[in-house]
């Protein structure tokens, strides 16, 4: 365990509002899905300004079934980020597509597009583009590339729930989008997820399969007083979320706005006093775009600081402050470079961002002194 003022990574803001509704769900005997996922599916819905919606138990797990649902499966190639999550390629391989990586661009952290074309064969179905770090994808290219060879598009939004780009909200653009409400992303609800979708079938699909395959009248079933049947209609998943986790979102989302703008003015100020160090900072937010500010990542080289990352960190952490990396590029795990034989050097700018990046604390929990300890410390450290 850490010491009581160690600063938390990604520690949620918890506020009266979700106990109270939790405990009122708890007591209700309600525990399950139920009015509240409902609820939350529709708040979420009018959020993003799309009917259909889905609530899950994980990210991962809607996007899985987003991929399933979009019907792909063995024989087709899905391409993604090398800089992303593993959950982001588990859940196409889990699919029994193939995933295939295209590099990012090393200022905006995001797939290239240019990269995509190249990755294209004969067997490609889809592009799932991660909206990295909140930073929305450049989404008139993807799409233009999508529709010149059909392919479907899947948006992985765990970063992204405030994100907008050119007026429209990320997870509006593909297919489908898929959102993330773990601890650390900017809404909370312990574990949990969302899909949206554009077409109404393919949200009851995804529906089904998040319910172990039974028609969807099942989920009815939860409000109906009178008894019904249910049947299976194909072999689905267990991937609901409970009403406990949609208390917590739901009041989670109401305070959506305030919590950017608090993340907002971490990131300005950290970019305010980190400007003249020798480290790179977050590229500026591209006009006609809306950033989530879900990570504030540094590159740190080591020929310019004298330090290398990885003693960055443990200084980090020795100084009370608790640091992230996202992400080691996907080609550097073993599991991966195993199975699909893929190499770090292939994706340079991916591996390179994977090696000199750090993430410092940037949730709305933050008080102005922390804000300020993290600046003290980071100043401190690269200055010496
Ligand atoms: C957190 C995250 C996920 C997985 O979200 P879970 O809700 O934890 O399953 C997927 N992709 C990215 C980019 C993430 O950061």
């Amino acid at each position: 365990m850490h010491e009581k003022n160690f600063l938390v990574f990604g520690a949620p803001q918890i506020e009266e509002d979700e106990i109270a509704e939790v405990i009122a769900s708890m007591r209700s005997g309600w525990l399950g899905t139920g009015p509240k996922v409902a609820r939350f599916e529709a708040d979420f819905a009018a959020y993003k300004g799309i009917p259909f919606t889905a609530a899950v138990n994980s990210c991962t797990a809607a996007l899985h079934l987003s991929i399933l649902a979009a019907g792909l499966g063995r024989g087709d190639e899905v391409i993604t980020t090398a800089l992303t999550f593993c959950a982001t390629i588990n859940a196409i391989i889990h699919s029994g597509a193939t995933p295939v990586l295209a590099d990012v661009d090393p200022h905006t952290m995001n797939i290239d597009p240019e990269d995509i074309e190249r990755r294209i064969t004969p067997q490609t179905r889809a592009i799932v583009p991660v909206h990295f770090a909140g930073r929305p994808c450049d989404m008139n290219l993807i799409m233009k590339i999508a529709a010149r060879h059909r392919l479907k598009v899947i948006e992985d939004c765990a970063h992204a729930i405030e994100t907008e780009y050119q007026g429209r909200k990320a997870g509006t653009f593909g297919d489908f989008g898929c959102f993330s409400f773990y601890v650390t992303k900017n809404i909370v609800t312990g574990e949990g997820g969302m899909v949206v979708a554009r077409e109404s079938d393919d949200i009851a699909r995804v529906k089904t399969l998040a319910l172990h395959g039974l028609s969807q009248d099942a989920w009815s079933r939860f409000r109906d007083a009178e008894y019904t049947h249910y049947f299976v209609t194909e072999c689905g998943f267990k991937y609901n979320m409970m009403d406990i986790q949609a208390a917590m979102g739901i009041h989670q989302l109401k305070r959506i706005e305030k919590c950017w703008r608090r993340r907002e003015a971490i990131w300005q100020q950290y970019n305010q006093a980190f400007n003249t160090l020798p480290i790179t900072i977050p590229e500026s937010i591209a006009p006609h775009t809306r950033h989530a500010y879900h990570l504030y990542t540094i590159l740190l080289d080591a020929q310019k600081t004298d330090m290398s990352r990885d003693d960055f960190l443990r200084a980090m952490t020795a100084a009370n402050i608790g640091v992230g990396v996202h992400y080691f590029s996907i080609p550097e795990h073993p599991y991966y470079q195993e199975t699909y034989g893929w190499r770090p050097e292939d994706y340079p700018h991916a591996m390179q961002i994977g090696r000199q990046t750090v993430s410092l604390p940037i949730s709305p929990k933050l008080t102005d002194e922390d804000v300020n300890n993290v600046i003290q410390a980071v100043t401190h450290l690269i200055i010496q």
